[in-house]
């Protein structure tokens, strides 16, 4: 019995021989310029999701956690048209500064941030999202000896967290952020050593793709900055909201409808607290920008046949697609959706699985699927390859060719 793979995204299409167009040119051409395995993102997909965004949040910034795809291409382009770039380590803060970023919108949140770290957020004038009051009294001595005024928001430890389906209330003991309880003090400990205070960062989950957890959350994060500021006595110039926009990966999984999720946050809005009447807000999303954009490119290397089933081995796998091979936090391995990019479109006829060239059964792209009939020198197509591809795969692993990447549609 063949197993389900998810939906193809909209975007994608075939020419008049079955060649899989990724914006508008030829699979095989584009792997003819750079070798297989490659990544290539198409940039008009990813204007179109910034688009979508615009439309439905009024007066609410975007921003982009460039850890989801920091190729400097995308990053320049993205850049150029979101409101902010968050970042999670000095590697990233050089990546953002380098394609073009704005130093007054980018900001710096992940735990463990070094002291060298810290200098360089502080010297290029960025917001350092706090993720503990040892991490504040750092960046205090840290502006004094370099003469300059830290900026500082602080993260909060929400005690609510979206969950896929529904949101998950309750505490929980975390390494990110300050338990929301201690937040007042470490913003009057901000303000009282002469810091710059930026306001709050609240990210409570990732990959949600039902609307009304999606809701429930920002209500829930609108109402404890609210809560907190006033404790505080003190409004927040922003206050980030976090993100978790989910794209749908596999089988049964519907898009999100932003358009409820803009149309009841404007509502929030319009209700909130006298104290956040001059806050900013923000939205900062990775996958929903950028994931859906990304295709990677394999290239057949072996069929063969074992007990009765067929394996289609790739020059690609686990070590750039980490996440389709089913190894990045899931517990179940489902297939992402995939095809025969030499022969797209065409009638599926056989069940095969289709396999990466690493030696350990851990190197799956997918599993019993039904594809139509490939061998060596057919390329393969993996979807939602935009975000957490390459730059969330382990390349070193077993010296294997590494993948290029490319953009097209800019
Ligand atoms: C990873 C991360 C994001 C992006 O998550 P996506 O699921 O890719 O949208 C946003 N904010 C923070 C704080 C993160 O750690």
């Amino acid at each position: 019995m063949s197993k389900p793979m998810g939906t193809i995204p909209a975007g994608f299409a075939a020419d008049a021989d079955g060649m899989l167009l990724v914006g508008g040119r030829r699979a095989d051409a584009l792997v003819a310029q750079a070798d297989t395995p490659m990544f290539v993102y198409d940039l008009a997909l990813i204007d179109r999701r910034i688009r979508d965004f615009r439309a439905a949040f009024q007066d609410v910034d975007l921003h982009y956690a460039i850890k989801a795809n920091s190729y400097q291409p995308v990053l320049r382009h993205v850049a150029k048209q979101v409101d902010g770039l968050d970042v999670a380590s000095g590697g990233e803060l050089r990546l953002a500064l380098g394609a073009g970023g704005d130093p007054n919108v980018i900001s710096f949140a992940g735990p463990g941030k070094r002291d060298v770290e810290l200098e360089q957020a502080i010297a290029s004038g960025i917001t350092l999202n706090c993720e503990s009051e040892g991490e504040a009294e750092r960046a205090f001595a840290i502006g004094d000896r370099l003469g300059r005024t830290p900026r500082l928001a602080v993260r909060v430890n929400p005690d609510f967290e979206i969950k896929g389906s529904g949101m998950r209330m309750g505490g929980g003991a975390k390494p990110f952020g300050v338990d929301a309880a201690r937040v007042p003090a470490l913003i009057r400990r901000i303000r009282s050593a002469g810091a710059d205070w930026r306001g709050f960062h609240i990210f409570a989950g990732s990959q949600a793709l039902d609307p009304a957890a999606l809701i429930e959350a920002q209500r829930a994060t609108v109402a404890l900055a609210a809560e907190v500021s006033q404790a505080a006595g003190a409004a927040p110039p922003l206050v980030n909201l976090g993100g978790g926009f989910g794209i749908p990966y596999f089988n049964g999984e519907r898009p999100l409808d932003i358009g409820a999720v803009g149309a009841a946050l404007t509502e929030t809005l319009n209700g909130r607290h006298a104290i956040l009447a001059d806050s900013r807000f923000a939205i900062e999303l990775g996958r929903w920008l950028v994931g859906e954009a990304g295709v990677y490119l394999t290239r057949i290397v072996d069929r063969k046949e074992s007990h009765g089933r067929t394996f289609l081995i790739t020059d690609g796998g686990m070590h750039h697609q980490l996440a389709a091979s089913g190894n990045f936090g899931q517990v179940i391995r489902r297939n992402y959706p995939v095809a025969i990019a030499s022969r797209f479109g065409a009638e599926p006829d056989e069940e095969t699985s289709i396999v990466g060239c690493l030696c350990t059964p851990l190197d799956r792209l997918a599993d019993d699927v039904m594809t139509p009939r490939a061998g060596p020198g057919d390329l393969v197509a993996i979807f939602l390859a935009g975000a957490y591809g390459l730059s969330a795969s382990p390349q070193a692993f077993l010296a294997q060719h590494p993948a290029s990447e490319m953009v097209v549609g800019g």
